[in-house]
């Protein structure tokens, strides 16, 4: 007998201000898209359940198990750098948490699965677009190695849902290690729910962190873990040309897990004032401006836990400015960690920074598709000769690439170890937007073998699969996607 997954709720137990418990809205003709076997095997799903009929229940909403608590969860942000004091699971349900084989506790959670009391004016529902493009992002982000929230699974409803146009409605089911933000720190402070505040950072310590229980002032040792989470996130984010979109601090986990696949997209053609997203007018989120935006966002966190961090309001800023003030250094150290492994070096130092600033000079100058070029100096390093098919260095790099040539060979490693390191540092294939637009466009006319296809190719980035070279391919001017949307 198949047997349906079993929920243990810590969320759920704290106090009621956290969350509305609540249903999902009644679904017409729920029906599956796919379900990650993987993901499922991870987390000690019964597979043949989750393809059951009361599966396919659960993925759309209609019916839980019974360990299932479905809550929609309360938070505030601060949007584009405005403050929202009232947001929180507008289209989302959090359904119960799992702990996993492995020990690890994740939540299952609906994406648009209809309205809660945080919808404010929105329908709580998703396009299928939205579902699609989440869930092949956050699978490829999952499987370059950055910690991300998952899909578990993804179905259609039958519903349909009013944008532009009128759209088939879906429902992606999202895992994360917790769903909770900078903005529900935000939340309870401006609230100034002092007991609230305690009882979340307990909660994240316990969960996250659980060595700051150990320190001196546990809040603070959560701060410089969630500090360092994400210096660490991001690094990972630069290093692959990932731009999320939209990191307001509703956005942004205090786990470390990207989350939020929104108007996300790859960059191609290197250039740092690279935005995608379509409501990003002044280019807040920008690829180069991401470090400064978790900065900022992290001060906001820090001002949240302020009244945790010491009795004495000028100690516990001097203690939240120490904290953060430490960001930038820590995040240069992880990304000089990424750009050691892109670069093929033992140890990226700041004398470096010139062989990297002027590399980088010449991608902008030439245009060139950041993913590939990194691609093919691991080529290089390896003898390989599959992405010089589709992209190889012009003569302007001809310099440049004779003082990374003098440059690794002044390095301790071996030739092996670093052509090893490099192929395993820079993927061949990401989820490029106009492949991800095209899965989603012939989705959206019933076939959904482009978006299988994607799925299988992006969850193999690092290999030499020549068959698939298409997919490594930038956007011809004519497929070009300039901009994208949020899913609301
Ligand atoms: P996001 O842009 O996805 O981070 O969403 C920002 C806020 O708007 C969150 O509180 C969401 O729950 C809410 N929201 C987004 N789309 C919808 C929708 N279609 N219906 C209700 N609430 C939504
Ligand atoms: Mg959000």
């Amino acid at each position: 007998m198949p047997q349906p997954p079993v929920f243990d709720n810590s969320y759920a137990r704290l106090p009621a201000q956290f969350f509305h418990r609540q249903h999902a809205e009644s679904v017409p003709a729920p029906s599956l898209i796919r379900i990650n076997t993987p993901l499922c095997t991870q987390l000690g799903i019964d597979k043949t359940w989750l393809e059951s009929s009361a599966g396919l229940d659960m993925l759309s909403g209609r019916a839980f198990p019974d360990s299932a608590d479905p809550i929609a969860t309360v938070y505030a942000g601060f949007q584009f750098g405005s403050w929202n004091p009232q947001l929180g699971d507008g289209r989302a349900l959090l359904i119960g948490e799992i702990v996993a084989p492995d020990g690890h506790r994740y939540d299952i959670q609906l994406k648009g699965s209809g309205r809660t009391p945080y919808s404010r004016g929105g329908d709580g529902k998703s396009p299928l677009g939205p579902v699609l493009r989440e869930y092949l992002v956050s699978e490829a982000m999952h499987a370059l190695g950055v910690p991300t929230s998952r899909a578990l699974g993804a179905v259609t409803t039958g519903d349909t849902v009013y944008r532009d146009n009128a759209l088939p409605g879906a429902i992606l089911t999202r895992v994360a290690s917790s769903h909770i933000r900078v903005g529900t720190a935000q939340f309870f402070a401006s609230r100034d729910d002092r007991q609230a505040l305690s009882a979340l950072c307990d909660h994240v310590i316990a969960r996250h962190y659980p060595h700051a229980a150990d320190s001196a002032n546990p809040v603070q040792a959560m701060l410089n873990a969630v500090i360092g989470a994400q210096a660490n996130l991001i690094a990972q984010w630069q290093g692959l040309g990932f731009i999320h979109g939209v990191m307001n601090t509703d956005n942004m986990l205090l786990c470390g897990e990207t989350i939020d696949y929104g108007p996300c997209a790859f960059m191609e053609s290197y250039d740092p004032a690279t935005v995608f997203s379509s409501i990003d007018h002044g280019g807040r989120y920008a690829y180069g401006n991401q470090p400064h935006i978790a900065h900022w966002n992290l001060a906001g966190l820090a001002q949240a836990v302020l009244p945790l961090l010491h009795t004495d309001e000028d100690e516990a800023v001097k203690i939240a400015q120490s904290e953060v003030n430490a960001f930038p250094e820590r995040f240069v150290a992880a990304y000089q960690k990424v750009l050691a492994n892109k670069l093929g070096l033992s140890d990226f130092t700041d004398s470096d920074d010139e062989l990297l600033k002027d590399f980088l000079t010449l991608l902008k100058q030439e245009k060139a598709d950041f993913t590939l070029a990194l691609r093919r100096l691991a080529e290089r390093a390896s003898g390989r000769e599959l992405v010089k098919t589709l992209w190889d260095f012009p003569s302007s790099f001809s310099d440049w690439l004779q003082r990374w040539d003098e440059r690794i060979a002044r390095d301790s490693q071996s030739s092996e170890s670093r052509a090893a390191q490099m192929q395993r540092a820079n993927p061949l294939y990401i989820p490029r937007n106009h492949r991800v637009e095209e899965a989603i466009n012939a989705a959206y006319k019933g076939d959904f073998s482009p978006f299988n296809q994607l799925l299988e190719v992006i969850g193999q980035p690092f290999d030499d699969r020549g068959e698939w070279l298409d997919y490594a391919r930038p956007a011809a001017p004519e497929e070009a996607v300039c901009q994208t949307f949020c899913g609301t």
